[in-house]
């Protein structure tokens, strides 16, 4: 077996463990290592594990899985397609899982779909590895991919989209800067006026200094700013947090009827619920 860092040899079987953090590392047991490759930017394997089948790993961090990654997609695609009432241009920012974007092909509506990824090869490897969760992403001719990186592609940019979708990895290595003020600004003003901003961020319970600064900093540029809520059991904690923020559409508001019907989980009840917070998210949104 390839020497790497994450994957061991236990009794005879195959062991990927994600390191989180000094207190918490989580295992899953190898089915098949599918792929194992280097870019410029990361590890990047596809490994097919038990129970959550095959799952895109960068330098040992899983980033989604077949079992669970379309609740993830799904909660950051479909709710800012329905909140706005009337986008035709989106850009997504990472995403190289191309999740978000086969969700996006889903509205005949949008018009055009731009993907700035950083790492083509993730892309790549995605297409030939995962096409359960790619779906659509490689033949809708709505989607552009851009291999670039968001940071720099977003620059010099001025009201070009309805929609951005930041689709980030955890804020180190190439996606630190994704979290940061100067990076939410320059997204607000590649932003038509009245467009909106969705992005992850990151996990309630291990994360909530993310989470908060994510809320905190883009209530100073734009009015209207919420947070909502899923569970995605491969993230660390299971519970995921997203934020959505735009200057005049309100989620409470969207017109549901909008939502596409061939989705796996978010429906009309999930769409409203997922925005009901427990008190200790309502405590950290006040604090901020
Ligand atoms: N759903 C995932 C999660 O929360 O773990 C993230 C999905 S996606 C795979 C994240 C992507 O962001 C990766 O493919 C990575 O290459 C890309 N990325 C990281 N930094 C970036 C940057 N500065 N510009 C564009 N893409 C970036």
């Amino acid at each position: 077996m390839e020497n790497l860092d994450f994957l061991y040899e236990i009794d005879g079987e195959t062991w990927f463990i994600e390191n989180d953090r000094n207190n918490l590392k989580i295992s899953y047991k190898v089915k098949e290592v599918l792929s194992s490759v280097k870019s410029v930017y990361q590890q990047i394997n596809i490994i097919d594990i038990y129970d959550f089948g095959r799952c895109l790993i960068l330098d040992g961090v899983i980033q989604t899985t077949e079992l669970d990654g379309y609740i993830y997609n799904e909660m950051l695609s479909h709710v800012p397609v329905i909140t706005h009432p009337h986008p035709q241009d989106v850009l997504i920012i990472g995403g190289g899982d191309c999740g978000v974007a086969n969700e996006l092909s889903k509205y005949n509506f949008l018009k055009k779909i731009d993907m700035v990824e950083i790492d083509e090869l993730v892309v790549r490897e995605c297409i030939k590895y995962m096409p359960s969760v790619t779906g659509m992403a490689s033949y809708d001719e709505r989607i552009n991919f851009i291999f670039n990186d968001g940071i720099e592609y977003i620059k010099d940019k001025n009201a070009m989209y309805d929609i951005i979708i930041i689709d980030s990895s955890d804020p180190v290595g190439p996606a630190e800067d994704l979290f940061k003020e100067s990076f939410y600004l320059n997204a607000k003003k590649c932003l038509k006026p009245d467009g909106i901003l969705t992005c992850q961020s990151q996990s309630p319970l291990f994360n909530k200094d993310i989470m908060a600064r994510t809320y905190k900093i883009l209530s100073k540029y734009f009015a209207i700013v919420k947070i909502y809520v899923a569970s995605v059991p491969s993230y660390p904690g299971g519970f995921w947090s997203f934020t959505i923020a735009s200057d005049y559409f309100d989620p409470d508001k969207a017109d549901i009827s909008k939502l596409a019907d061939n989705t796996r989980y978010i429906n009309r009840e999930v769409f409203h619920s997922s925005f009901k917070l427990p008190n200790f998210i309502k405590e950290i949104i006040n604090h901020v």
